[in-house]
């Protein structure tokens, strides 16, 4: 389970496409949990969850462009 025994996903913000996989910002409506979705074509059945701080939710919202992509790629590399 990403966040909770009875995690209900909503998605917040489509975050791109980096590294082969595509990033989602979604939120547990549940539990209130915010996650960061990652999901590639190369493996469609499985779908990874990373919690994050508020602090890393508001980074990732007020990036954009190159910033973002740079953000993703870091936290790839960091897993
Ligand atoms: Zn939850």
């Amino acid at each position: 389970m990403p966040c909770c025994s009875n995690p209900k996903l909503k998605l917040v913000e489509e975050l791109g496409h980096v590294e082969g996989v595509d990033w989602d910002l979604v939120q547990c409506v549940s539990c209130g949990a915010h996650l960061l979705r990652q999901w590639s074509v190369y493996a469609p059945t499985k779908t990874f969850y990373d919690r994050l701080t508020q602090e890393e939710v508001t980074g990732f919202c007020q990036s954009q462009g190159r910033e973002r992509k740079q953000l993703l790629k870091d936290w790839y590399n960091e897993r």
